[in-house]
């Protein structure tokens, strides 16, 4: 190791980190990004947002998503295949071997930062158990090992009795080991030990003995091994590994699915399709590609899809993924707020993409997605107590959506635990003679630029205040370029590409000043300042961006958006949530356009958070069909990622400023005026009542109920009446997306009510129907009823779901 001549311990490991990430390795090509990222481990964070939030990912997040590891079964599934133990597979999907290797990523990239001999010892201990389950050609994917122990019995359908013939579909056998690479590498780097690194080397050698060109022809149904690869390569110097992350690239369609992004070769793709995480992970390994063997190709493929996702297909919190039934991409413009996917998964794949680019092109829009994506849509994935994670994050919600304490497809939990401490890493990046800055966030930072080794610092109060000190100390002075990004926010723009903008220009000046005095004569180039000098120790730059309350506007194509505000301030956008506003009720709410905003930092609310101010008024539709307007009242907005902290409720982040784009609240009709009950209680039960119409049968714009994933059997809901009510029809709204979906409309239904004590059919004027995409009504007889049950008999092989459940 070449870097002994510094003397802190730190900055040794610094080295040794940068080394192993963009190694001198006598085997590899020098080829790679012309910018190189500074490691998280070369930066100490020394901020109030950012630091504590890692601590807790250290404490909270890493030990609870291994306890889950160890009581779902996902451990024993490794220590079944290695005949520490006797059973069948232990778990739900064939994937779940995958999280154990993320949060074994993620205890490496924490250890760094907090050295833990315990969590050290848990990791040898659990890598050992990974090893046995190793089969001695390299194989590993405990589902089949266990299966064949068992004769067969117990492998996943979605595996063929043949290894890796089904991965092009679901087996995931690929995708597993892509994560295994990526865990292999982090554990080496932060340990030293070649434990991990050693089963990953003998599985990638497997791998690339089984596929080529002439052999296995099969591309993987879940990318990420594209990633783990490029990985591999680097850290071992070993070009094989490399040429077969390109493989998997090049052999992937045409004539698949776009569901995997195989629709047509990946080089040829301008679009963003399909699946979202799967998306970002591949286009993540493109540009690994294209920035390693300067593969022009890729990049156009890549620079295509970019504009294609942020000029029509991301969320104003930087969320993709608009749709549940494909968990990914919908058509452009098409991005429904209460039902928005924008897994939390798909957010750190983005992240990883929008560096990537980055790295390649060295242009400040790539870090303003990535910043915009961290404050927002990735953060919303974690609570503030570092234990309960959303897998969607939707920008709209009745009270349906909670966090949850894990997942039986546990994703996006694992990967919060990887994503989260290496949020350092971010923050800089260098070429020979360039100094990045590209995020605010305090820290103390120790970087090679060139051959001179640079200590910076930040001071900041980001997110919440614009202010900026950076202080410069280089071990000798020296000419070099610090390049500081200007945030997309900070110019007028919302979002690159124009389908987010600011109402108003705001034109106060940011202000830069080097030691005291104004900097003059700054270039600009690429949404970089660039202040070019000779630096010397205690050189000190200190920025102003100005952070006034911003109001936000969709392209008029997001048709969800026409009439509503996002309101935003620096990279944080804000949402009204239950909690803060007298009623609970904030979906009805329409907010003043011209009554102003006050902003204030509240220390107590949230681990301190900067609230803003406005005042709006309630609304409410009558029984004639009219909305009313409600009183005037004071409005409180809070940074969205915090929603869903103090419990389950309503929450907009879009908000209406007429009142034809609110909800209203609804008319206390006879289903209002009910308690519902139904065969399957949950929060989505409030949708059948809410008077929201759907457009059609798969409008994800309107929340809806559903009895997925039962299916071939009866379910009901039922509605029981303060007090006997004459009634005489009903009308239902049946939710349906199929065949892709898991729901379709029902084989039949019925309608019952309760006479007395008994439950009588009413008798109809007409047959019952059965249709998409319209309302269902059934005129009967009148009754005077109790109570009244809609019966929905479930198709053999979909579930159903109902929007809207009428009663006159
Ligand atoms: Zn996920």
């Amino acid at each position: 190791m070449n870097f002994m001549r510094i003397s802190n311990n730190h900055l040794v490991v610094i080295a040794a980190g940068f080394l192993l990430i963009y190694g001198c390795s006598k085997n590899s090509s020098s080829a790679d990004y012309p910018i190189h990222p500074v490691p998280f481990t070369a930066v100490k964070l020394t901020d109030n947002f950012w630091a504590p939030r890692i601590k807790k990912n250290a404490t909270v997040t890493i030990p609870i998503a291994f306890g889950y590891c160890e009581s779902t079964g996902r451990v024993k599934n490794f220590e079944i295949a290695g005949g520490l133990d006797t059973g069948k597979f232990q778990t739900i999907y064939p994937f779940d071997d995958s999280d154990v290797y993320k949060i074994i990523e993620g205890a490496s990239f924490s250890l760094q930062t907090y050295p833990d001999p315990k969590l050290e010892a848990y990791l040898d201990t659990l890598i050992w158990k990974i090893g046995l389950a190793q089969e001695d050609d390299g194989y590993l994917y405990t589902n089949r090992t266990i299966a064949e122990m068992h004769g067969g019995l117990g492998l996943h359908n979605w595996a063929s009795i043949n290894r890796w013939e089904l991965d092009s579909i679901l087996s995931h056998e690929l995708y597993n080991l892509g994560h295994l690479y990526e865990a292999a590498v982090a554990h080496y780097q932060a340990t030293g030990k070649r434990t991990l690194l050693d089963i990953a080397i003998k599985s990638a050698d497997l791998v690339n003995r089984d596929f080529g060109w002439d052999r296995e022809k099969v591309y993987p149904g879940h990318q990420v091994i594209e990633m783990g690869l490029v990985k591999l390569y680097r850290t071992t110097g070993e070009r094989k590994y490399l040429d077969l992350a390109r493989f998997f690239l090049d052999v992937r369609g045409p004539k698949g699915q776009p569901y995997n992004q195989a629709q047509i070769k990946p080089v040829d793709q301008t679009e963003a399709v399909g699946h979202a995480v799967r998306a970002t992970y591949m286009y993540s390994g493109m540009a690994d590609i294209a920035a390693i063997e300067n593969d022009d190709g890729y990049l156009n493929a890549i620079t295509k899809i970019w504009e294609d996702i942020v000029y029509s297909k991301m969320y104003i919190t930087g969320g993709i993924g608009a749709t549940g039934g494909n968990e990914g991409f919908a058509d452009p413009f098409v991005l429904p707020n209460m039902s928005a996917y924008c897994e939390t998964c798909a957010s750190i794949g983005d992240i990883f993409t929008n560096e990537r680019l980055f790295l390649l092109h060295g242009q400040a829009k790539y870090i303003d997605i990535l910043e915009k994506t961290l404050y927002n849509a990735m953060l919303s994935g974690v609570s503030l107590s570092a234990d309960r994670f959303f897998y969607p994050n939707p920008l709209e919600s009745e009270g349906q959506h909670e966090r949850s304490a894990w997942f039986g497809c546990a994703c996006c939990p694992s990967n919060i635990a990887r994503f989260v401490p290496a949020i350092p890493g971010y923050i800089y990046a260098v070429t020979g003679k360039e100094l990045y800055v590209n995020l605010f966030i305090s820290n103390d930072a120790n970087i090679e630029v060139g051959s001179n080794m640079i200590n910076i610092s930040q001071k900041a109060d980001f997110p919440w205040d614009g202010k900026v000190e950076i202080s410069v100390n280089p071990e000798k002075n020296e000419k070099f370029d610090l390049k500081i990004r200007i945030p997309g926010w900070a110019m007028n723009e919302a979002l690159p590409g124009g389908l987010y903008k600011f109402k108003d220009q705001n034109n106060e000046p940011i202000k830069i000043l080097i030691n005291g005095k104004v900097l003059e004569n700054t270039t600009s180039v690429d949404g970089y300042a660039i202040i070019s000098r000779n630096w010397k120790s205690g050189d000190r730059v200190e920025i102003d961006f100005p952070m006034p309350v911003r109001t936000v506007v969709a392209d008029e194509r997001v048709k969800e958006d026409i009439d509503k505000i996002a309101i935003q301030r620096g990279p944080v956008i804000y949402c009204a949530e239950w909690p803060d506003n007298n009623s609970g009720n904030i979906l009805n709410l329409v907010v003043k356009s011209d009554a102003g905003f006050t902003t204030e930092y509240v220390p107590s609310l949230l681990g301190g958070a900067q609230v803003i101010r406005t005042s709006g008024f309630q609304t409410k539709k009558a029984l004639n069909g009219e909305i009313e307007k409600l009183n005037e009242e004071a409005l409180t907005l809070i940074p969205y990622a915090l929603w869903n902290n103090r419990g389950a409720g309503q929450m907009m982040v879009w908000l209406p400023v007429s009142p034809l784009s609110a909800r209203p609240l609804p008319a206390p009709t006879i289903a209002r005026r009910s308690k519902i009950r139904a065969s399957k209680m949950t929060n989505a039960i409030k949708a059948v009542n809410d008077q929201f119409e759907p457009e059609s049968s798969n409008d994800h714009s309107v929340s809806y109920y559903h009895w997925w994933p039962d299916k071939d059997k009866w379910e009901w809901i039922e509605y029981d009446f303060v007090k006997p009510e004459p009634i005489s029809k009903v009308m239902v709204y049946w939710f349906d997306d199929g065949p892709e979906g898991g729901c379709k409309i029902p084989d039949e239904w019925e309608i019952l009510y309760l006479n007395g004590n008994i439950w009588e059919p009413v008798k109809g004027k007409s047959p019952y129907k059965v249709t998409k995409d319209s309302w269902d009504s059934l005129s009967f007889i009148p009754v005077k009823a109790s109570a009244i049950k809609i019966k929905v008999k479930l198709n053999k092989d979909y579930s159903s779901g109902i929007y809207e459940w009428v009663v006159e």
